[in-house]
């Protein structure tokens, strides 16, 4: 079986502003980002992300603009000799509608273990928020939380 690295999107991959991200020119990666995605692939873990961007469903931006986004994110990381497995995203906002996908639940981390024959127990979730941990645990993998943009080198510390 694969193990991975699940990755939590904004606050963990680029600046989050505490608003939605969207456009290009305020998009940027956290410092740091790419040395740790190096040594997370040599010890033979796969990248995957995992995201909400429930302002999809609030019309704040569109499906367009996400893609911009993680076509951006998945070039740069394959430049970095790190390719992403796959970049999942939830479009829809709990204000709005109900769905399985939205963290905290696991239906997206659920889809990626069956997809890429990961296993949980093998694998860690960064994320920035209480829900991207529960949402890590619900699917049985052992959560790292930071704080919001803060991707320190010593995380490296947790990942075995
Ligand atoms: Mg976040
Ligand atoms: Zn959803």
């Amino acid at each position: 079986m694969n193990k991975a690295v699940f990755l939590d999107r904004d606050g963990v991959i680029n600046y989050d502003p505490d608003d939605y991200i969207y456009k290009m020119e305020e998009f940027r990666f956290l410092d740091n980002l790419f040395e740790i995605a190096t040594e997370i692939t040599k010890r033979g873990y796969l990248l995957v992300v995992i995201t909400n961007q429930g302002g999809m469903d609030k019309k704040r931006f569109t499906g367009e603009d996400v893609e911009r986004i993680h076509t951006h994110i998945e070039k740069s990381f394959k430049e970095n000799g790190t390719p992403i497995s796959e970049i999942y995203y939830c479009p829809h906002h709990s204000d709005l509608q109900k769905c399985l996908c939205r963290k905290p639940d696991s239906l997206m981390v659920e889809k990626a273990l069956y997809k890429y024959n990961i296993d949980p127990a093998q694998s860690y979730f960064i994320g920035d928020k209480p829900r991207d941990i529960v949402c890590a645990e619900k699917a049985g993998v052992k959560g790292i939380k930071i704080d919001v943009n803060q991707l320190k080198l010593n995380i490296l510390d947790q990942i075995k």
